[in-house]
């Protein structure tokens, strides 16, 4: 039987990540765009379905690269409100500690769909946690992607340095290193999907230097390398972090990061902040990608990523939209509204162009995530894509659409498609009871801070 053929008919704008013209709109057969159509032009072959974008604005999938779903549970919680990084963790450890598997399923149910609905295709979750009773998180959160029909980067994360070793977790937080490299062994063999069109994918994640041995560092790289599966972490997110690595290790981050086989192309980080410009010229020409968290940083008053000497350099820059204990929302659209405006303020209106700032929501993540097959409009692309419509109130009087996705704060998509499916219809997600998952995600935060 021959593939259904759909016709996004002619939309209202398109931004296609690439200097690919697709105003007529394009055709998807198979779960892949099979055709890019220039204004007035007809499709090759009949379509079965033709959809009418004349309202929507039409974009490739947005990418997160950063987040920790559990985190949800603890959004606006009241004694980490005004906290920089390092207080504001050591008050919130212990709570975290207290997470189960149910709750982390609602936690990763709730980020994600946040996300989807802010037109978000595919997302990364760095989860580090792992207290007894929570050995299968990822597990957990695997069947959660799978429930939405996103895609994911699932990153298994650890810790192994913990207060009674000068680390800054809680003892109870942080696990052996044998435990960590053969689970992560276990996920990698059981989950790891490669090709085109991978709906789940596992990278290793230590946490950050200050909640890590070298050991697991080093040895993280050399699995990594093994399975060829990409490697994440925490760096230069803070001044306290770089302090921590000076004091500890006798390097700066960068240097610490090199000492442990992580200075290459298979590396993304989070944050990259405080770089001086010998090491922004290193991370460059290493390829060593950087995924900038404006809300996060702005936030926890950590500081500003210096987006375009990393670029200059070579570096890839995506976007994050971090935890929810630090953000606190999920949403890809305002995070790239947030990159667009704190990165003006670093280099000026000129340089930093709503196109900018969403081909690093959208292109530039797909770079770090190492995947070529998403990220843009192009024959042979997967057909990832979110359509947003300019007709309420806050886009009235607006003239260019992409730039007033931005600049108007657009936050939720009417239609989201992955691989050639629905997955929002009319900014609702396809399936999904929303006031039951609210209502049950609610008790579990209220039960978490109880304790
Ligand atoms: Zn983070």
């Amino acid at each position: 039987m021959p593939a259904i053929r759909t016709w996004l008919k002619n939309p209202l704008a398109v931004f296609t990540a690439n200097d690919l013209d697709a105003r007529g709109g394009l055709v998807v057969e198979g779960g892949v765009i099979v055709e890019m159509l220039l204004p007035g032009q007809l499709p090759a072959q009949p379509c079965e379905h033709v959809f009418d974008a004349r309202e929507h604005v039409l974009l490739p999938g947005l990418i997160n690269t950063h987040h920790h779903f559990y985190q949800t549970l603890t959004r606006a919680w009241g004694p980490v409100v005004n906290q920089p990084l390092f207080p504001w963790l050591k008050t919130l450890y212990p709570v975290w500690a207290r997470l189960t598997p149910e709750k982390l399923a609602l936690a990763s149910k709730v980020a994600l769909t946040e996300l989807l609905l802010s037109g978000c295709t595919t997302a990364a979750d760095h989860h580090y946690l792992f207290p007894q009773g929570l050995d299968d998180a990822i597990d957990v959160q695997v069947k959660s992607v799978r429930e939405l029909g996103m895609r994911a980067m699932l990153t298994r994360g650890s810790m192994t340095l913990g207060e009674a070793d000068g680390g800054l977790p809680p003892q109870q937080t942080v696990q052996q290193g044998q435990v960590i490299l053969d689970d992560s062994v276990r996920l990698i063999e059981t989950y790891h999907e490669r090709g085109d069109g991978a709906q789940i994918q596992i990278a290793l994640a230590p946490c950050s230097p200050f909640s890590v041995t070298t050991e697991i560092m080093a040895e993280s790289a050399a699995l990594a390398e093994k399975h060829d599966v990409r490697l994440h972490t925490h760096l230069a997110e803070t001044l306290d972090e770089e302090d921590f690595c000076l004091q500890r290790f006798g390097l700066r981050t960068v240097d610490y990061l090199d000492s442990v086989g992580w200075l290459g192309p298979r590396t993304w980080l989070a944050h990259g902040i405080h770089f001086n410009s010998e090491e922004i010229a290193r991370l460059g020409q290493a390829g060593t990608g950087v995924c900038h968290c404006p809300s996060s940083n702005m936030r926890l008053a950590s500081g500003i990523c210096p987006t375009l000497e990393l670029l200059a350099a070579g570096a890839p820059i995506g976007l994050g939209v971090d935890g929810s204990a630090s953000n606190d929302a999920s949403n890809m659209m305002l995070e790239a509204k947030q990159a667009l405006y704190l990165q003006r303020l670093r280099y000026g209106a000129e340089k930093i162009t709503p196109e900018l700032a969403l081909g690093w929501a959208i292109k530039g993540s797909a770079q770090l995530l190492g995947r070529r097959d998403i990220g843009e409009l192009a024959v042979g692309k997967q057909a990832d894509l979110a359509l947003f419509k300019l007709d309420e109130l806050r886009f009235s009087g607006s003239h260019d659409p992409i730039s007033a996705l931005l600049l108007c704060g657009a936050d939720r998509a009417d239609r989201v498609m992955i691989g050639g499916t629905w997955r929002v219809i009319e900014g609702q997600v396809e399936g999904l009871d929303l006031k039951g998952l609210i209502a049950d995600h609610r008790q579990a935060a209220a039960e978490l801070i109880r304790g």
